[in-house]
């Protein structure tokens, strides 16, 4: 990726085929598709890249076996549909990006024969829509097998269980393989940009947008014949700006997740609990050494601020200890995030649980506006697909087949199955440190690594207790545009996703190679850690935590904690 500075400046200067406003899963795809369709594409973000619901999924590729069961018990054929043609992206996932991606086998508890009938029969349904992009055959465990996969699982009055497949993924280092994809193919992107207005023909058509460099103020024009509005949840307010005569499309639904210790465990299986009071399912998965616990449902306006709260926690923790032999209480709660669902509005349905996560690309006549809608992140590249093939319409062009269907994402290539134990050993860094650069980049930990031979002080860890070295703050900055301690700390190495304690600790070291590396004068590091310790301490107030650390930011005064153009600490949407 360019520096930022530079890409700026390209941006400002050069004319574009296609300008994609949005630098989440749905916006990172079309980029990529558009520039390997041989059309020159720029795509910018109002904050940082994946910093909105694309990193606060559940982390599943998947066709959804909820929808699966809402498709069967109300005969609507629009969810069947939506989780067979997810299952064949499921594929394509796991096979584009294997570093980030891999196949997860979920255990249902079950608490009777019925149970386990119904379940297994709904398990071998998903496995038949599946077809050639089956990972592996659903299973039926006795009692005893289901004890051995999962020993943690509660006794009494357990069944047995069903087993299934699905894939899981690290969806913000997910994003950041497609922008660099799309980045090595020469496309332009920039983050910290804002569009605030639109440039139109005489006949409103638009000619390209206005945007609002966050980090300077700068404002500037980039000129491009068609426009992609892929903002997620922010999509009706792109629409209206385009034309301000549509009508609003999307409903919004907060979901939050906590991260728990996994040693308590024992075993290395995925939980999914298949009902809850209100009718949902909560999965309960490891990742990279955490469990991962969730989802939440909640409408929420497009004004609100999704930011998990204890209601949220105590009932995702109330969940869990039920069906795991745990008594885990919000002391631990290792992290937590919120994220909202962009969810697309059709007549007659009121829940927004049933509403379908499947997308539509709306073209607005009079100003030429594509708008790619809904969707899930495991559908992100049929999304794109459509997205781009309108978007080819809207300029005229001959229709261009995408290239998407297995192009292998950046950091793939030269990966293999064990890469981190040929990692582990060289410059010092231990196998923990060695299997989180595998899983986080891939063939790209080479380059990480070769920084340690010209300076060996950036193979010193970030903080106690994570595997995370100095070396990866220095590589965020010069490779993939990282501009605040979060960027660095959340989506490029994921500290924050899995400890805010260990966020917090790290946070001094980050911003002083971050300040070497972007010139911060002393006073402004300062700021930037204060800055971000306050925005951690802010989230587990909200969320009802205990505090990360008794620092100065902790007992200090209240900061501002929305910087430009930032987002926050889980505090999502602060456009
Ligand atoms: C709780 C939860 C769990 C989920 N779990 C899963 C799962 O397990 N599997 C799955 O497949 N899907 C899952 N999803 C769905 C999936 O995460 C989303 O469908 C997907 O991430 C949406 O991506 P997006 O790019 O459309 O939106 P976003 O990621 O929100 O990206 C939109 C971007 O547009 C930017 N933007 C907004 N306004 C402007 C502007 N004016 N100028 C420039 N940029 C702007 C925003 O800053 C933002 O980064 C989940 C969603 C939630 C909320």
């Amino acid at each position: 990726m360019k520096k930022r500075d530079i890409a700026r400046r390209t941006i400002r200067d050069d004319r574009f085929d296609l300008c994609i406003i949005g630098g989440g899963a749905t916006g990172l795809g079309c980029a990529l598709d558009a520039q390997l369709r041989g059309k020159r594409t720029v795509l910018v973000e109002a904050g940082d890249f994946i910093s909105q619901t694309s990193s606060a999924s559940t982390k599943l590729v998947h066709g959804g076996v909820r929808y699966l069961q809402i498709a069967a018990a109300s005969l609507d054929y629009g969810q069947f549909r939506m989780v067979r043609k997810a299952l064949q992206e499921r594929r394509h996932m796991l096979e584009a990006a294997p570093y980030l991606a891999h196949p997860v086998e979920l255990l249902v508890p079950c608490f009777s024969a019925w149970e386990q009938f119904y379940y297994g029969a709904g398990l071998k349904a998903y496995d038949v829509i599946a077809g050639k992009a089956r990972i592996f055959p659903s299973r039926i465990l006795s009692r005893r097998l289901t004890l051995e996969r999962l020993p943690a699982l509660r006794r009494d009055r357990l069944f047995g269980a069903v087993t299934y497949a699905d894939g899981q993924f690290d969806d913000a280092r997910y994003g950041m393989a497609l922008a660099q994809s799309f980045a090595r193919l020469n496309g332009e992107l920039l983050n910290y940009t804002r569009v605030v207005d639109m440039e139109r023909d005489r006949d409103g058509g638009l000619t390209g947008v206005v945007v609002e460099d966050m980090l300077s103020g700068e404002r500037f024009s980039i000129a491009a014949r068609v426009t992609l509005n892929c903002t997620g949840p922010f999509s009706d307010h792109i629409r209206q700006m385009a034309n301000p005569s549509l009508p609003s499309r999307l409903r919004l639904s907060k979901g939050i997740h906590i991260l728990l210790p996994m040693q308590a465990m024992r075993g290395d299986a995925a939980l999914l609990i298949p009902k809850t009071e209100d009718g949902r399912l909560i999965f309960a998965l490891p990742w990279n050494g955490s469990l991962l616990v969730g989802t939440t449902e909640d409408e929420i306006a497009s004004d609100e601020e999704a930011a998990a709260n204890a209601k949220e926690i105590e009932y995702l923790l109330r969940y869990v200890n039920r069906y795991l032999d745990m008594r885990w209480t919000p002391a631990d709660v290792q992290s937590v995030f919120a994220g909202v669902r962009p969810l697309v509005a059709s007549a007659g349905n009121g829940n927004t649980q049933r509403l379908i996560r499947d997308h539509e690309i709306e073209v607005d006549r009079r100003s030429g506006l594509v708008s790619v809608l809904g969707g899930k992140w495991t559908t992100y590249r049929a999304m794109a697909e459509d997205g781009v093939n309108a978007a080819l319409r809207v300029c005229g062009d001959a229709p261009v087949p995408a290239r998407t269907l297995r192009y292998p994402l950046d950091g793939s290539e030269g990966y293999c199955s064990g890469y981190w134990q040929k990692l582990a050993g060289r410059h010092g860094i231990s196998d923990p440190t060695a299997e989180h650069l595998a899983q986080k980049f891939g063939a790209r930990s080479q380059e990480i690594l070769s920084l340690i031979e010209s300076d060996p002080s950036l193979a010193a860890p970030l903080c106690a207790g994570s595997p995370a070295i100095a070396a990866e703050v220095v590589y965020s900055v010069r490779e993939e545009m990282a501009q605040t301690i979060e960027d660095v700390l959340a989506r490029r190495i994921g500290v924050q996703f899995h400890n805010l304690q260990q966020a917090r600790a790290a946070a001094p070291a980050v911003g002083e190679r971050m300040a070497v590396e972007l010139g911060w004068t002393a006073q402004q590091t300062t700021q930037a850690i204060a800055e971000y310790q306050a925005r951690i301490d802010r989230l587990l107030r909200l969320a009802g935590l205990p505090p990360a650390s008794l620092g100065p930011s902790a007992a200090g005064p209240e900061l501002d904690l929305k910087g430009p153009g930032e987002d926050h600490a889980g505090l999502h949407r602060s456009h």
